[in-house]
């Protein structure tokens, strides 16, 4: 049989072949004009083959035949209602990263700061306590701070190496222990499961951001984690062109709780968004696998070029980090930060020279991107203080795409030679 033979009998005395892929019948015998171009038909897909990605759902509204069950839907259960509780691209995404990172269930946000502000307030009350890392992504650290400063929640920061000192800094008020697998941009490698295991004892939650790592390098929640979180913007998405944010959870229990607080908030994904995100992530192991090989390789290059004098990435030896790192994650990650020799001046004109990485503020995408955070996302900083954040006039953050590795270092080498001459 031909892929074109018409929809039509062959011979004038045999019985037509059925229709094609049928559309439910009109609901009205003979609708007009008008209403037919409101109400165009939905092609059922017959059986014997089914979609193969996953189909985006753009619609947020969805039709019942029977009013108990919209009832129980809006009550958050079984069936699709409305977009902001739930829709099918998105459930997919959720379902998609929840395996990747081995929980129980998992809400998708706008971004990931929709999940980590849901997570906080779905977990934090008026008066409570958080126990956080000190070396914060800073929209988190900003998060904090205004629960502190407006909500009356304390916040202890610790150095995220130090079991002990998060015993210590536990209250029975403490509300979760707030970690991030690697942090931005000293690299340091939080040790995950001696610091979750004090939270645990004392039956405190702990959340962890595993944006940094990605769930190919590291999967909290074996390490006794009750909540990892994703800005899906960077390596999940990885084409800089959709943000996005997923907060995954070890039990259905606490996933219920920030699952009603997050659709209260409404910081929902929107379907497109979530469709994108899929698509990205079928490549996530390859553009990771790609990210941290060149990432590796650039930052040994760095470490003997005479412009720069310190290089930071959880896989070269003599990081602070290096055993802990090796014991947890599977490879170094994307991110590598080095000081450059020069100073603010060197910083500077080493970003503004790079021609195939971009200055940009990104991260875990195929492009290459650079920062300098003293001149630019740090600036309001005076030398002590960003000191204390483990930043230095002249340290430039890397976030390696996917590009070829030579070409990476050549541009690399040539911006590195216009940060010798800037010094
Ligand atoms: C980018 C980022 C966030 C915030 O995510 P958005 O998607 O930009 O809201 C949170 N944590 C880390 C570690 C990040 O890099």
């Amino acid at each position: 049989m031909s892929l074109h033979e018409p929809n039509q009998p062959s011979q004038p005395n045999q019985p037509p072949k059925p229709p094609l892929p049928s559309s439910p019948p009109s609901p009205l015998p003979s609708p007009r004009t008008e209403t037919l171009a409101v109400h165009p038909p939905q092609v059922r897909i017959p059986e014997g083959s089914r979609p193969l990605g996953v189909p985006l759902y753009q619609g947020h509204v969805f039709a019942f035949e029977e009013a108990d069950t919209m009832a129980e839907a809006f009550e958050g259960g079984g069936a699709f209602l409305y977009s902001r509780l739930g829709n099918p691209t998105v459930r997919a995404l959720e379902e998609a990263v929840t395996r990747l990172e081995g929980g129980a269930a998992g809400v998708s946000f706008a971004s990931g700061m929709g999940a980590i502000n849901a997570v906080l307030l779905g977990l934090v009350s008026t008066g409570g306590h958080v126990v956080a890392q000190r070396c914060l992504y800073g929209g988190t650290y900003a998060v904090l701070t205004d629960l502190a400063a407006r909500w009356g929640v304390e916040v202890t920061y610790v150095s995220g190496d130090d079991p002990e000192e998060v015993r210590q800094a536990l209250r029975p008020t403490t509300a979760l222990l707030y970690l991030e697998t690697v942090a931005n941009p000293t690299t340091r490698v939080a040790d995950l499961p001696a610091l979750i295991a004090e939270a645990r004892a004392a039956g405190v939650p702990s959340v962890v951001d595993n944006t940094f790592a990605s769930p190919l390098l590291c999967r909290p929640l074996e390490h006794g984690a009750d909540v990892v979180i994703h800005s899906a913007t960077k390596y999940l998405a990885g084409h800089a062109d959709v943000l996005g944010g997923v907060a995954v959870f070890r039990d259905a229990e606490l996933h219920r709780r920030i699952w009603h607080y997050a659709v209260e908030q409404g910081a929902t994904t929107d379907p497109f968004a979530a469709w994108l995100t899929l698509r990205g992530m079928q490549t996530l192991a390859l553009r990771v696998e790609r990210q941290c090989a060149n990432a590796l390789t650039l930052a040994e290059r760095l470490a003997t070029h005479p412009a720069v004098a310190a290089v930071r990435h959880p896989f070269l030896a003599g990081h602070p980090d290096h055993d802990t790192a090796r014991r947890l994650l599977r490879a170094g990650g994307g991110v590598i930060s080095f000081d450059l020799a020069g100073g603010r001046a060197a910083g500077r004109a080493f970003v503004e020279a790079v021609r195939l990485a971009s200055l940009s503020p990104s991260l875990g995408d195929v492009k290459t991107f650079v920062m300098h955070p003293a001149s630019t996302s740090h600036r309001q900083m005076d030398e002590a203080t960003l000191t204390a954040a483990g930043i230095g006039p002249g340290t430039v953050r890397l976030s390696t795409g996917i590009e070829h590795v030579e070409d990476l270092w050549q541009d690399l080498a040539a911006a590195l030679d216009q940060a010798l001459k800037a010094a």
